[in-house]
């Protein structure tokens, strides 16, 4: 990595403080049947219940705050129609901020929709996620607005971190954190936060199996971009960049174990979120959950969290992903 931009935990507490008015601390919860399955304390950190329902409004406000006022003045952009786009949109609102969401023509008009209630501008253009990326550079060329980056910038991942210092802060005996992982801009915000505090923390990543784009980089020892393939848990999907400078390194820096997922799993996950918890949850944000229930998380602790990532999924997808749950109980 290159000495010049490296992050360090400093970065992770400076974050906190400058996010201090925007992001409120969110809890962290016991979970007594997960608790019961693996003879572990089982923590989860509920970032569903960010006011826009993901985590990604630690980077993007940690990232969005850091700007100077020249680069507010011109505003920001980006090409998530994701949690991150929708995280852009709201931090950028609240700040006065300028931010213009480039969205391929592809994508279904209810994202649209929800990222312009939030009070973003939507430009759509062209067919595909790498047509909206280019134009979001273009935009950045003539009109001076900043690209935000969903995972790969020190300011995001350090902004994720944060959540690391507050599970440290409620369980400092914490020993496994398990995290859902897809660009790994959670992964490694989380990792350097937790490591720095005690290296013999265990971190473990969760994908699925379906395009697990961070796992065969690993193998390859380079960033590989596969084909996308559908997947309850959508928010995992995408590639971690070919280019990529600094999620890549530090989640093969950090990485304990990985384990992944199938749909079938997944769906376990995300109905047991609904019974135990009473917490309507996203197909990635269910991962940690499965990963338990599966029987696949094979070393950890006395003291084990996850994170649950997020709560945006369609009420129509999840109800139906929660009666094929019902039925498979019932029949068991
Ligand atoms: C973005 C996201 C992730 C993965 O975060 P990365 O930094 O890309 O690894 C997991 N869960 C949810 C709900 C997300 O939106």
């Amino acid at each position: 990595m290159n000495p010049h931009t490296k992050i360090e935990i400093q970065d992770v507490w400076e974050a906190k403080k400058r996010m201090q008015t925007m992001i409120k601390p969110t809890p962290l919860i016991a979970s007594p049947k997960l608790s019961d399955k693996i003879n572990a304390s089982v923590y989860l950190k509920l970032e569903n219940l960010h006011e826009i329902g993901s985590f990604k409004v630690r980077g993007a406000s940690n990232k969005i705050v850091s700007l100077t006022e020249e680069e507010k003045s011109h505003g920001v952009t980006t090409f998530s129609t994701g949690n991150h786009g929708l995280a852009v949109a709201y931090i950028a609102k609240r700040l006065g901020i300028r931010a213009v969401i480039c969205i391929s023509n592809r994508v279904p008009v209810g994202k649209v929709n929800a990222i312009q209630q939030i009070g973003a501008e939507v430009e759509r253009v062209g067919d595909s996620q790498d047509d909206a990326e280019e134009r979001c550079y273009q935009l950045e060329k003539e009109q001076g607005l900043t690209v935000i980056k969903p995972f790969d910038d020190p300011h995001i991942i350090a902004g994720q971190g944060t959540m690391g210092l507050e599970i440290i802060e409620e369980v400092p005996r914490i020993d496994t954190v398990i995290v859902p992982l897809s660009g790994g801009g959670l992964f490694s915000g989380v990792a350097l936060a937790l490591k720095s505090y005690n290296p013999s923390i265990q971190l473990i990543g969760v994908s699925m199996e379906n395009a697990a784009v961070m796992s065969e980089s690993l193998k390859a020892d380079r960033p590989v971009i596969l084909p996308e393939q559908n997947t309850l848990a959508d928010s995992l999907l995408g590639g971690i960049g070919l280019n990529n400078q600094y999620t890549f390194p530090l989640v093969k820096e950090y990485l304990d174990d990985l384990i992944l997922l199938t749909e079938e799993e997944i769906a376990t996950g995300m109905g047991f979120m609904l019974n135990q918890h009473k917490l309507v949850v996203e197909g990635a944000a269910a991962t940690g959950v499965a990963a338990i229930l599966s029987g696949k998380l094979k070393t950890h602790g006395k003291h084990v969290a996850t994170i649950i990532t997020g709560n945006n999924i369609d009420l129509t997808a999840f109800t139906s992903i929660f009666q094929k749950q019902l039925y498979k109980s019932s029949r068991q």
